[in-house]
């Protein structure tokens, strides 16, 4: 990864100076208001740091998908109390992101002072990086601090043009996401593992393939592992599985010989007629002995304890994908315990352990060990980006 600038590059004294901040206000909502601040509280740090080195700090984010029109319901006025809140300073929110009303409102603004540009997104130009809209916001600022790493796989004006138009930096969240990545897939300490589950593989064909070439281990679970088990003749029985893409696994596994990548499928499973919580005809067997009314539910415990025993032996690992279909009880066990290995050898020093994805995310956090790996990513689709290997040209920009 070429090198990025940071706030550590800025002057300490920024007074007299105007910072174009992108962070992630794109907030969970339910009736009118936010249900998680997550995504406040991670940039909080990087905007009190350039308000109190003086500079006036103008917010830029998106907000739902307004396609390039305004919509009341997608003003990002709707989460300035919750920017507030977080912040314990008073902000002023500004209905543009350009031209006079915008200029003039940041000529009110002292150093120091925070505004809030409307979303992005109701201007065609973003999503199009339009050139003329990214320079009509660029003349309102100095510098361009992105700290929104969730966004960073969009080309778009407030993700990437401006970053070409303005000396750019990262802010502290998207640094501490491009540190945590570079430790455990730009130059990790091997051997390095890979844990790839959720529901299926056709979603993550290019993650599989990228891995393969740069993981010792490559750890197949949940519903993607049925597609590999089938691909080697096994019978899955009522299984979600992905029979089409039977020659798409052999090649991967194909691939992972060719390149010393040690491919680990289940062994034993965990399996039951019905799809519901604790099924009476749940059982654990063998994954030959997989009855044609059965469906695998989750990873078995001897392989979770096999699996656990690879992780000693590692010294990073990525995680992307449940075990098994966890939001429904027992389906969570295997990855609720594959979890806690990982977190406790994370806590030894033994382990850099970082892990990312939607449903990942709330599988660890349900496993409790949220705290305890390394890091993990919240970034949704730029994770599965990054994990696939692909260049964000978020990223790119910050690295020109
Ligand atoms: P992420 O959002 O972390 O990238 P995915 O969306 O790929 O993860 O997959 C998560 C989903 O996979 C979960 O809803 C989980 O229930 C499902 N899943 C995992 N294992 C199985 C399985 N054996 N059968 C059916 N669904 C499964
Ligand atoms: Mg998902």
């Amino acid at each position: 990864m070429a090198l990025f600038k940071t706030l550590d590059d800025l002057p300490k004294d920024l007074t007299g100076k105007v910072a174009l901040v992108r962070v992630d206000l794109n907030l969970p909502m339910a009736d009118g208001m936010a249900t998680d601040l997550t995504r406040v509280t991670a940039v909080a740090p990087t905007i009190l740091e350039l308000a109190d080195a003086g500079a006036k700090v103008l917010l830029l984010a998106h907000f739902g998908r307004p396609k390039g029109q305004r919509h009341s319901t997608m003003s990002l006025s709707m989460v300035q109390g919750d920017v507030e809140r977080v912040l314990k300073r008073e902000i002023m929110f500004i209905p543009e992101v350009a031209g006079p009303v915008a200029k003039q409102a940041v000529g009110i603004l002292s150093a120091g002072d925070i505004g809030l540009l409307e979303n992005t997104r109701f201007w065609p130009g973003e999503e199009k990086n339009d050139p003329d809209f990214a320079r009509g916001i660029a003349v309102l600022g100095d510098i361009y601090v992105n700290d929104a790493f969730s966004a960073a796989h969009r080309a778009h004006v407030s993700t990437e043009g401006l970053a070409r138009l303005l000396p750019a930096y990262a802010g502290r969240a998207m640094q501490k996401e491009l540190e945590a990545l570079e430790k455990a897939l730009g130059e990790p300490e091997t051997p390095v593992a890979a844990v790839v589950g959720g529901a299926k593989v056709s979603t993550k064909l290019d993650v599989l393939q990228n891995l393969v070439g740069k993981v010792q281990h490559l750890i197949i679970g949940g519903g993607m592992a049925n597609t590999f088990l089938a691909a080697r003749g096994v019978d899955v029985g009522k299984s979600l599985c992905e029979h089409d893409l039977a020659a798409t696994a052999e090649a991967i596994m194909d691939a992972a010989d060719d390149k010393g990548c040690t491919v680990h499928l289940p062994y034993d499973v965990v399996v039951a007629k019905e799809f519901v919580a604790n099924p009476p005809s749940m059982r654990i067997c063998n994954v030959h002995e997989v009855a044609e009314d059965e469906m695998i539910l989750d990873v078995g415990p001897q392989a979770v304890e096999a699996l656990g025993d690879v992780l000693k032996t590692c010294r990073t690992l990525v995680w992307n994908g449940p075990m098994g279909a966890f939001e429904t009880q027992p389906f969570d066990a295997a990855t609720v315990a594959l979890a806690r290995t990982a977190a406790a050898l994370t806590k030894e020093g033994s382990l850099v352990s970082v892990a990312g994805g939607g449903d990942t995310v709330a599988a660890l956090a349900h496993a409790g060990v949220a705290e305890d790996f390394s890091y993990i990513s919240t970034a949704g689709g730029a994770f599965l980006e990054w994990m696939e290997g692909k260049e964000l040209p978020g990223v790119a920009a910050l690295s020109a």
